[in-house]
């Protein structure tokens, strides 16, 4: 192998989040390879500040001036006089494309998330994916972008990432990988904590009961995803653009175990895997140390205690959620964007206890049909997609509510 890289500087946005948490856990075991320049943090300040304290980065991003005087007053009380706070879009903006870091974690959640991962795909950074609410809004614009500036994707989203490693090994981003013998893609999905309920009970279930994953820790929007099923939806969205594929060319497959992370199909029959214990800190370390390999934290897989591994296929009545997402790819255009507001909004409503858990394809399923005609052919286009859908679903929302 050849010789061991120079220190790294990375920037975690999304920091104080699930996988921000779990990066970091990777990143305190390998202090000598990276150097943590940037974190960013949205509501949980004394989390960030603990962050602060224990890797000492030059930069720190909050939501605005008021969380960066608190921030500040912390800061100085424990003597760390050199972190610069910066606040906003812009703030996250400046961190993702530094000039000495060559990584970036997009871990936030949600829209708030595109616009720093395209700077930081505009500053020809190391991407690790794991906000796929980024691609599923831009795809091809934000593929582009990442091209045209020599940014590499590296896809943190357990599935992509198994994919990935199952993938021939060729990393140009728009290859044809028909050509190099691959079939299909199995692309498999736990089923949620709902995949046995009644479909007549399925709208009586809680916010409690939808973010209560039987596998995954997850932050609270992913884990209502997972019960709608639109995580793999938006995971379906995400490998056409990572793998350069369509819908058909990718099999949901529920596999309620979650330890085969995915699967790729070859020509030749050969069907290839990526198994582990459910855990995101393995696609983490594998996108740090790409092409090479660190721990993670993560201990062996047990293939005994697990015993047994099953296969179901995907329930389109159980979960509306996932026809919708690969309708809204197969139109195109400003389709997936508006796919993805309106379930940010009824999943937000949903976890407010504003609606229902069988409202949340309703409000999407409107929104699709309603939107307006429109090509995805610029950011500007995208943005206004997703406003509207915004708007809309909130007014659904509001009728609901009466
Ligand atoms: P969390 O809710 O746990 O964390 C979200 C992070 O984003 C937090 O740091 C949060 O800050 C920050 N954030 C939230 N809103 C904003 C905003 N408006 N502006 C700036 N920052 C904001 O989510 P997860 O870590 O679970 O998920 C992050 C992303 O990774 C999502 O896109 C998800 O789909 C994806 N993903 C997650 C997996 C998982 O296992 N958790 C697996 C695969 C993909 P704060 O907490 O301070 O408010
Ligand atoms: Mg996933």
């Amino acid at each position: 192998m050849g010789r061991r890289p120079m220190t790294q500087g990375i920037t975690v946005l999304g920091a104080t989040g699930s996988i921000g948490m779990s990066t970091l856990d990777v990143l305190r075991r390998h202090q000598d390879r990276f150097r943590v320049v940037a974190l960013s943090g949205n509501s949980r300040l004394d989390r960030l500040l603990e962050q602060c304290i224990e890797f000492q980065p030059s930069y720190v991003s909050v939501a605005d001036e008021r969380s960066a005087e608190s921030l500040d007053i912390e800061l100085q009380r424990h003597g760390l006089h050199t972190i610069r706070i910066v606040t906003g879009v812009e703030g996250l903006e400046l961190i993702s494309g530094l000039p000495q870091i060559s990584h970036v974690m997009a871990a936030i959640v949600g829209a708030a998330g595109l616009r720093p991962a395209l700077a930081a795909a505009r500053a020809g950074k190391t991407i690790l994916l794991a906000n796929k609410e980024a691609l599923v809004m831009s795809g091809q614009i934000f593929m582009d972008i990442a091209q045209r500036h020599g940014a590499k994707l590296l896809p943190i989203d357990s599935e992509h990432n198994a994919i990935f490693q199952c993938m021939p090994p060729v990393h140009e981003q728009a290859i044809n990988w028909r050509s190099l013998g691959v079939k299909k893609i199995l692309l498999t999905a736990s089923g949620g904590p709902f995949r046995k309920t009644p479909l007549e009970e399925l709208r009586f279930m809680s916010p409690a009961q939808a973010v209560a994953h039987p596998n995954w820790s997850m932050g609270r929007k992913i884990s209502v995803d997972s019960a709608s099923m639109m995580n793999k939806g938006l995971e379906v969205i995400e490998a056409c653009w990572l793998f350069n594929c369509t819908p058909d060319q990718i099999e949901v497959v529920v596999h309620p175990q979650s330890i085969i992370h995915s699967m790729v199909e070859y020509i030749d029959g050969s069907v290839l895997a990526q198994l582990g214990n459910p855990d995101m800190r393995t696609p983490i370390a594998h996108a740090l140390a790409w092409p090479e390999r660190i721990v993670s934290g993560v201990g062996s897989l047990d293939l005994f205690a697990v015993a047994k591994l099953d296969f179901e296929r995907a329930d389109f009545n159980r979960y509306p959620c996932l026809r919708l997402a690969m309708d809204a790819m197969r139109a195109g255009g400003i389709a997936t964007a508006v796919l993805n507001a309106a379930n940010e909004i009824a999943v937000q409503a949903f976890l407010m206890e504003q609606i229902g858990f069988t409202d949340i394809p309703s409000v999407i399923e409107e929104r699709l049909a309603r939107m307006p005609s429109s090509p995805s052919d610029s950011l500007e286009a995208i943005f206004k997609a997703d406003e509207w859908a915004r708007s809309d679903a909130q007014q659904h929302v509001a009728r609901l509510m009466n």
